[in-house]
């Protein structure tokens, strides 16, 4: 499966929720409003920012539109050879 690295720019981050609400298993919101990433729901290694996480195709496409769906484009996708999947560049 492919991994991909999901970032969430904690300060442009505004606490919308929209990628909560599309891939909860993939973001949730901290006490401070802000998205973290998850593996799966899980939480390996705690809280964090930004994570490398394993994904089949659908499941990158579903990310992907999560991250499309922040108003302010705080969420961000690479690839494993470290292209930015999302935003478009
Ligand atoms: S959609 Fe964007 S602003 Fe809203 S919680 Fe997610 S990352 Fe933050």
């Amino acid at each position: 499966m492919p991994k991909i690295r999901i970032k969430v720019d904690e300060d442009l981050c505004i606490g919308a929720a929209s990628c909560v609400t599309i891939t909860p298993e993939t973001f949730q919101l901290n006490e401070d409003n802000k998205a973290y990433v998850l593996d799966k729901g899980q939480e390996p290694g705690g809280r964090t920012f930004e994570r490398w996480v394993e994904v089949t195709e659908d499941e990158k496409d579903t990310i992907i539109l999560s991250a499309q769906s922040c108003p302010t484009l705080a969420v961000f996708i690479f690839d494993e050879e470290g292209n930015q999947l999302f935003p478009d560049m």
